[in-house]
């Protein structure tokens, strides 16, 4: 590990380094400077030592041996003793990653009572899966999960492994990668192999979203990601295909920090992140009067309505319906598009859309390029019309 030494016989005490550190990571003692665990190794304070006491020791990486790693995992989490969308939805992505690289794809599945479920994801993509059973391990722990996956990395050396950004993703993705020692990119939109390098190319917002930064993890592994859900579409299952199933040893053997009292699951909140019906405005809807149109709409369909960011920026509807970089991902049966152009920013979180239907007066219009089915004509009149003939005829099949 890299890490900051002060050189007692060099330092005075006289505390400059400890005001230029911004992390809190420096303070004197018995008249020396002392670091402590905030450090990030940022270097402000060799530049403020008037005594030059101060100098960051960097780890020698040269002996990494990446060429050791191969083929890509997937954490098949569970909620519930289901495995989760964002789950398969990441099989599908690595599959495409696999064949790219030439490759296995493997799952890891880790709970109680887990076998039919392994079968479950060979049919959704994986070539492997590994998984470790016992029935201590059927809630999320990030201590014991954490431990399976240091170890099996250690075995088995894998090149990629993704996880999905749920709540418990994220809390258990940084554990492992601050195990294995080596780099993890949270909250990804889009991944692709490198076609010179190989190299995972994990892309994500930053910056507050107005930009994307795509962040490559070149000198350790496993390469990690996780990724937001609703994003990536999920594959059809093949249950003809074969695959192979290995067995992890649960070792009960850390020294567990956390106790658990009680598992209190949150009650399920009707999003559009899961809705399977969205009936999406933009700016093209003209008015807040007429927003209740394609509110009308989404109710006869079952639906949720859905806006484009400058919406929720005027006031007209709450950020909880915005769709978009900054807003959710969804991944609906049906997308009923009214009026919105297609920014990058909104296309990034409707990609999960089975089917849209893009309605817009502009033919050139970009929401065009993503939609299955483009109307063009005044998203008003149509959602009108569409209320109407629903209306008469009891059913959208009808007249679609
Ligand atoms: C950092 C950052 C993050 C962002 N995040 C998001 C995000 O999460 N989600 C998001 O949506 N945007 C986001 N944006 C904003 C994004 O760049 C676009 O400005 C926004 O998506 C445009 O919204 P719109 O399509 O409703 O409006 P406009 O771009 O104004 O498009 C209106 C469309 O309606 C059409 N139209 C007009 N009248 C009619 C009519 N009567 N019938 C049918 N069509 C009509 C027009 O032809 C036009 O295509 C972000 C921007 C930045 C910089």
């Amino acid at each position: 590990m890299s890490c900051l030494i002060i050189d007692s016989k060099k330092c005075v005490g006289c505390g400059i380094c400890a005001k230029s550190c911004s992390s809190n990571a420096l303070e004197i003692k018995n008249s020396k400077a002392e670091v402590n665990d905030n450090c990030v190794l940022c270097g402000v304070c060799l530049d403020a030592c008037p005594f030059n006491a101060l100098s960051i020791e960097k780890e020698e990486n040269s002996t990494f041996d990446c060429s050791e790693y191969s083929d890509i995992w997937v954490f098949a989490e569970q909620h519930k003793g289901e495995v989760l969308p964002v789950s398969l939805e990441l099989i599908g992505k690595g599959r495409e990653l696999s064949k790219e690289k030439g490759c296995n794809l493997s799952a890891v599945l880790i709970g109680s009572d887990i076998r039919s479920k392994a079968e479950k994801l060979i049919a959704y993509g994986a070539d492997k899966v590994y998984i470790c059973n016992d029935s201590d391990l059927e809630i999320n722990s990030d201590e014991r999960y954490t431990d399976i996956f240091s170890r099996m990395i250690s075995q088995y050396k894998p090149e990629i492994l993704l996880l999905g950004a749920t709540g418990f993703g994220r809390s258990l993705a940084p554990r492992i990668a601050a195990r294995a020692k080596t780099g993890l990119t949270a909250d990804c939109t889009f991944l692709e192999i490198d076609n010179e390098t190989g190299l995972l190319h994990q892309t994500r917002p930053a910056f507050g979203g107005n930009l994307m930064a795509t962040i490559i993890c070149p000198g350790h592994r496993p390469q990690m990601a996780t990724v937001r859900p609703g994003i990536m579409p999920i594959q059809n299952p093949d249950y003809s295909k074969e695959g192979e199933i290995i067995s992890i040893e649960y070792e009960d053997n850390i020294d567990k920090k956390i106790k658990l009292i009680e598992d209190i699951l949150a009650p399920e909140v009707k999003t559009i992140a899961n809705a399977e019906i969205i009936v999406a405005v933009g700016r093209g809807i003209g008015s807040q009067k007429n927003i209740a149109l394609a509110q009308k709409l989404a109710s006869l369909l079952g639906g949720n309505i859905g806006v484009s960011r400058p919406l929720v920026d005027i006031g007209w509807s709450s950020q909880n319906n915005q769709i978009g970089q900054t807003g959710s991902s969804v991944s609906p049966k049906l997308l009923i598009s009214c009026g919105i152009s297609g920014a990058i920013q909104h296309l990034a979180g409707i990609s999960g859309a089975k089917n849209i239907i893009a309605i817009n007066t502009d033919p050139d219009a970009p929401i065009f390029n993503a939609a299955h089915y483009k109307v063009v004509g005044d998203c008003v009149e149509i959602l009108k019309s569409l209320i109407s003939k629903i209306e008469e005829t009891g059913s959208f099949k009808k007249i679609i």
